[in-house]
């Protein structure tokens, strides 16, 4: 099975995907992590991306759909994964398109989370406690919600329009929302 999951930031995507790749038994492909690996790293995509994560906005596309690319390439990808925080933006659909094309393969569906913006705000407030992530302030977490609007929340409509979108209530604990992604998903 090959699948995408979404949501705002502070929507539960991260927990949700380590679980739903494992039921799938695919990779877990989160740009997210990635770019966070090479900041540790402090590779030469590590000090590009930082800039842009430290500030809220998205790594430039071209820097992300190489990355992606590559990544779908591998061998653990081939039968089945779950892409988490790719692609967040038209452009990056469209390479998304292209590089499954190339592929030979498509994808089976796209789990969206929805929550509520206030309670979005709060859980990434306290996560900003305890995660250390230097995207994890106050005006940060604000901006990055701004540009999921601006540029991420159009994807959900291109998604339905082609039949792909499976969208899930992500309020509640991570084992009540783990359940209705389950109950989504039946062949998952
Ligand atoms: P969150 O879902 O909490 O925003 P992620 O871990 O998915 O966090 O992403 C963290 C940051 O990494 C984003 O704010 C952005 O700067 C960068 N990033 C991740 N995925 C992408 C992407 N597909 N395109 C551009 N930037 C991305």
């Amino acid at each position: 099975m090959r699948l995408l999951i979404m949501g705002p930031p502070g929507a539960g995507k991260g927990t949700q995907a380590v679980a739903l790749a494992e039921r799938i038994g695919g990779a877990h492909i989160s740009t997210g992590d990635i770019f966070r690996a090479n900041v540790a790293q402090e590779t030469e995509l590590g000090r590009t991306a930082k800039r842009f994560m430290d500030a809220g906005e998205y790594v430039p596309d071209e820097v992300t759909n190489a990355m992606v690319a590559d990544r779908l390439a591998q061998d653990d990808a081939r039968e089945a994964f779950l892409l988490d925080g790719y692609p967040r933006t038209l452009d990056q659909v469209a390479k998304l398109d292209e590089i499954l094309n190339e592929l030979g393969t498509q994808l089976d569906g796209v789990v969206a989370l929805t929550v509520v913006e206030d309670e979005l705000i709060s859980r990434l407030l306290e996560r900003a406690k305890v995660s250390g992530r230097t995207d994890d302030t106050e005006d940060v977490i604000r901006h990055r919600q701004d540009v999921y609007r601006a540029e991420t929340e159009p994807l959900l409509a291109v998604y339905r329009d082609r039949g792909l979108l499976v969208e899930v209530d992500g309020m509640g604990t991570p084992d009540a929302v783990g359940q209705r992604i389950a109950d989504a998903l039946p062949s998952a």
